[in-house]
């Protein structure tokens, strides 16, 4: 039996076809050109399955289902995207329904973010795992929770935005969903370049400065402040240390609520393995409840930009 999982994005559409040891065997892809009417992207999505089922020498009756990860917000139970800030025509889009007109397989949605939780979970960095909090640290912080092995997306289909806590009453810049002072914008990818380039303004020796491409800080990254430190600048370094301690903290308030088994850190961050896991888990020890021992496992993603489509072939299976 075969899995088909859908990553529908805002810029492209990625297809999988996932054998039963749920390794991706066949790919293909095409421009989403978001601007379109949505029956027209859902038949494209689903002329890339039919792609890739003939390409295995297969036919739709060896598939079990297929899965669709989406941005936005989705209501699982009938199949249909309720909006989504990246596909413009999707406002309450059957999609499931539309699908069947030119495939006929079972079909599965959930969101994008929910999809790559379940990846990590069922066949990742997660394996095994009961409670599973996987985030997203990259331009904003994402969230994917499953709870006693299942997805939770909660009562209104919006569950797991744990980048909007906010984690201080005091900030005065709005943050992208409104409010002020939310924890994404300590602690996302985004907010450590922001970071870094404030210390290399304060300190122009720092090796930030110095390793930046052109010497240009519009050009700062998370690998300068990586490099940078690990050359021995103090200035980089403290500025990690910080970032560490922001990303710590929100997620020391999430084991509080949810006491997960463990937390995946994905994202671009996450390329950087134990450098960024080890330092945070020490942080969250700092400042575990009553300095209760830290049980909940702290592990950086394994399945890199296949989680999510790995995730949306499993929704079939959830
Ligand atoms: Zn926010």
């Amino acid at each position: 039996m075969y899995y088909i999982g859908v990553d529908l994005g805002g810029t492209g559409i990625k297809v999988g076809l996932l054998d039963e040891a749920y390794h991706i065997v066949q790919q293909a892809s095409a421009p989403t050109l978001a601007e379109r009417p949505a029956e027209e992207i859902v038949a494209d999505m689903a002329k890339l399955c039919k792609e890739v089922i003939d390409r295995q020498g297969i036919t739709a009756a060896d598939v079990h289902s297929i899965g669709i990860g989406t941005p936005g917000i989705v209501s699982r139970k009938e199949g249909v995207i309720l909006r989504s800030s990246n596909l413009p025509t999707f406002e309450n889009v059957a999609v499931r329904e539309i699908f069947k007109k030119y495939l006929d397989l079972e079909v599965y949605l959930e969101n994008d973010a929910n999809c790559a939780a379940l990846g990590e979970a069922r066949c990742g960095a997660a394996k095994g795992d009961d409670n599973v909090l996987v985030m997203t640290l990259g331009t904003g912080i994402g969230g994917g929770l499953l709870i006693n092995g299942e997805l939770y997306s909660g009562s209104f289909f919006a569950a797991g935005e744990i980048g909007h806590h906010v984690v201080n009453w005091h900030e005065t810049e709005k943050c992208g969903c409104g409010r002020k002072g939310c924890w994404e914008q300590y602690a996302s990818a985004r907010a450590l370049v922001g970071q870094a380039q404030e210390a290399a303004r304060k300190s122009p020796n720092s090796q930030l400065m110095t390793l930046v491409q052109d010497g240009n800080l519009e050009n700062m990254n998370a690998k300068v402040v990586f490099e940078a430190a690990e050359a021995g600048d103090k200035v980089a370094q403290d500025v990690l240390d910080n970032y560490f301690k922001a990303v710590a903290r929100g997620i020391t308030n999430l084991i509080n609520i949810m006491q997960p088994t463990s937390v995946v850190i994905g994202g671009g961050m996450s390329a950087q393995g134990e450098k960024v896991s080890g330092p945070i888990r020490n942080y969250i020890q700092d400042e575990m409840y009553g300095s209760l021992k830290l049980q909940t496992q702290i592990k950086t993603a394994e399945l890199g930009n296949e989680a999510g489509i790995i995730g949306a072939a499993l929704l079939g299976l959830n």
